[in-house]
């Protein structure tokens, strides 16, 4: 993906290698279906960062029917959060690993306020920290919540309208044929956006005043809303 101007700068892991010390940390924050997630991808495909997407994670255990995935299928399929202690102890063990030592962009984490202290004691002071926060109207998020469709191989994403695979039905990376997510039904996405209100929306406050948090209009084309995160993430480059 170009970004001559990001490069320019040298925002770039083979030309400007990072310490531990100045690594970058990214959070998305926002309701389901803001296009978080694929907005999280391009942009740590783009920094040469690991994107470290929860609801993925939890998706491939149950996937590969782990003990986690057993664990938290019945709150997922019922969109429900997943218990904190769960998401803390995955999310500890990932960031622990070596590709993580320059920065990661986190997709889906923290989503509750013991997640967002728990993260600052596995990763320290969150004020260089960019938070984004995508808003997006209600309205328009059960539009893109139902008309989303999911690889269950790869767990690459489209929409019928805003995004469709090149084939009906089929996964443009992978050939496999894609469903809708069990959490994406309409019964489902009613309680998914309730817990966002009552346990996520809390944490929009709370960085406010403890790391750079950027606003983000997450109801415009998707290459402009990527060239608004370029933009903020290359201030603290
Ligand atoms: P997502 O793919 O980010 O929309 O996440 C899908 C589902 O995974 C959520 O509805 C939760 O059930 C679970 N999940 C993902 N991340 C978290 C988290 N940080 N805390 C609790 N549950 C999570």
């Amino acid at each position: 993906m170009a970004s001559p101007a990001g490069e320019a700068r040298g925002f770039v892991a083979a030309a400007n290698p990072r310490t531990p010390a100045d690594a970058v940390r990214v959070i998305f924050l926002g309701p389901p279906g803001a296009g978080k997630g694929t907005q999280a991808a391009r942009l740590a495909s783009h920094l040469a960062l690991p994107k470290i997407g929860t609801g993925e994670m939890l998706r491939t255990a149950i996937a590969r029917n782990t003990p986690l995935g057993q664990q938290v299928h019945p709150f997922m399929e019922t969109g429900n959060l997943v218990p904190d202690h769960l998401l803390l102890a995955l999310v500890r063990e990932r960031i622990a690993e070596p590709d993580c030592d320059r920065g990661f962009v986190l997709d889906g984490f923290p989503r509750t306020l013991t997640q967002a202290r728990g993260l600052e004691e596995m990763s320290g002071d969150p004020r260089a920290w960019v938070v984004f926060d995508f808003e997006v109207p209600r309205a328009e998020l059960m539009l893109r919540l139902s008309g989303r469709r999911w690889c269950p191989s790869c767990q690459a994403t489209f929409h019928l309208l805003n995004d469709p695979p090149k084939k009906p039905d089929l996964c443009d990376l992978c050939g496999t044929t894609l469903v809708q997510r069990e959490d994406d039904h309409e019964s489902v996405v009613a309680l998914r956006l309730q817990q966002y209100d009552e346990r996520t929306f809390p944490l929009i406050e709370y960085y406010r005043t403890r790391a750079r948090m950027v606003p983000i209009d997450g109801h415009r084309p998707m290459d402009v809303v990527f060239k608004e995160l370029l933009e903020a993430v290359e201030v603290r480059a």
